[in-house]
């Protein structure tokens, strides 16, 4: 089978590795021909690290973040209100990893070149026919190929979506925001902390040098800011933080440090698929941060796609049965995710963040 993916952002690139573990050629095609990703860091619990062990590509990952075992939570005066150890899937690694996104993009992409995949920067498809036997496309770059299938994990505003399902709605703002900072890590920080309150602000470690901060406010538009001024105004929203988040924020200086990122939802109601076509990671399922599971799904995808690619003749019985086994626990996530973030902002009931959590590890610890 001769596979091509489009987007190279974690789902894909996973997709690629999970896809070649199971002897499927494969091409990439990632249309920004920097291949750049997010500065900041990103975390991922234990069911992560667990798939990321299946994956094969455990070690370079662990090494390249910064694991830790437990979770802080803390109330908006700052006081410890508990610490919770967090559950191991995957025996002699660290429970949760945080990675910053640039080295976690080298991990995956050097997984997927020393695999024998295909990587093709600053590409994307003009057009895709399935034409039932194939696919056959035509890429920006000129050239034209055709493919036994085509696995769309292009994220969010994922125009392999719009082709499949023109009648989906679009992304849907979630009416809160994100701002993230890098900052040197403290000595002292071996766990994910987080404050609640009417601004909610965590601290992750992502390698022994570094952590990063987010803050999470509910903003009036969906519109991306301007560049300019974003550090002014990330401190501005943690002045009525706890004091260590207000001491650290004085360092949130640099306007380019700072990510800022308003909160969009996608569900693809129904089969993630259309003939030879199917959706992957954010295309099919984007979450709000919440439950800190979004990149997590999508890496979980990528192992099950690719058992049942394996195990199936045609493509189209691999994709159904990929969706049997993927979409409950996809929609959970952002159905629970979209839920707290609506009881933050009072349009719907307040969510406890600790059970919630510990119900999510319920679900997400089963297998996948
Ligand atoms: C503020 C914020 C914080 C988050 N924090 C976490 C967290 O802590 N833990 C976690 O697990 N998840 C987190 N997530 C979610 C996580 O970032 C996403 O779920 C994850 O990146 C999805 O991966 P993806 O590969 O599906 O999509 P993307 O990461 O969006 O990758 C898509 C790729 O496709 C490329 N592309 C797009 N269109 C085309 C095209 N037409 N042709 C070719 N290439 C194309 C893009 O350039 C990109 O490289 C967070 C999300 C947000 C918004």
């Amino acid at each position: 089978m001769r596979a091509l993916v489009i987007g190279g952002g974690i789902g894909g690139l996973t997709a690629a590795i999970a896809m070649r573990r199971q002897k499927i050629d494969v091409v990439v095609i990632e249309r920004d021909p920097e291949w750049s990703v997010e500065g900041v860091g990103i975390t991922q619990q234990s069911n992560v690290v667990r798939a990321v062990h299946q994956l094969g590509i455990i070690d370079d990952y662990v090494n390249a973040g910064f694991g830790y075992d437990a979770v802080e939570a803390y109330a908006p005066d700052g006081k410890l209100l508990a610490r919770v150890p967090s559950p191991h899937l995957a025996p002699g690694y660290p429970a949760n990893i945080g990675i910053a996104r640039p080295a976690l993009n080298r991990v995956l992409g050097e997984g997927v070149k020393a695999r024998g995949a295909e990587v093709r920067l600053g590409v994307t498809a003009t057009s895709i026919a399935d034409r039932g036997e194939t696919v056959d496309l035509k890429f920006s770059d000129g050239s034209v190929d055709s493919f036994d299938l085509v696995v769309g994990a292009d994220g969010l505003g994922s125009q392999t979506r719009s082709k499949l399902f023109p009648e989906a709605p679009p992304p849907a703002y979630a009416g809160q925001a994100v701002w993230r900072y890098n900052l040197p890590r403290t000595s002292d920080m071996d766990a994910l902390r987080t404050y609640n309150g009417a601004v909610g602000v965590g601290l992750a470690p992502i390698s022994r040098e570094q952590m990063y901060m987010f803050v999470v406010t509910a903003e009036p538009d969906g519109q991306r800011l301007p560049q300019e001024g974003l550090a002014a105004a990330m401190r501005q929203r943690i002045a009525g933080c706890a004091p260590a988040i207000r001491e650290l924020g004085e360092q949130i200086t640099d306007d380019a440090g700072v990510v800022y990122r308003p909160l969009h939802t996608v569900l693809v109601d129904g089969p993630w698929h259309r003939g030879r076509i199917v959706l992957l990671g954010d295309a099919a399922h984007a979450t709000t941060p919440h439950l800190g599971q979004g990149a997590g799904m999508a890496i979980e995808d990528s192992l099950v796609l690719a058992e049942e690619l394996a195990r199936h003749g045609q493509p189209q019985d691999a994709f159904a049965a990929y969706h049997a086994r993927r979409a409950p626990r996809c929609s959970y996530i952002v159905e629970r995710s979209l839920a707290i973030c609506r009881g933050q902002q009072g349009l719907g009931e307040p969510v406890d963040m600790g059970r919630a959590a510990a119900e999510m590890f319920k679900v997400v610890a089963q297998p996948i």
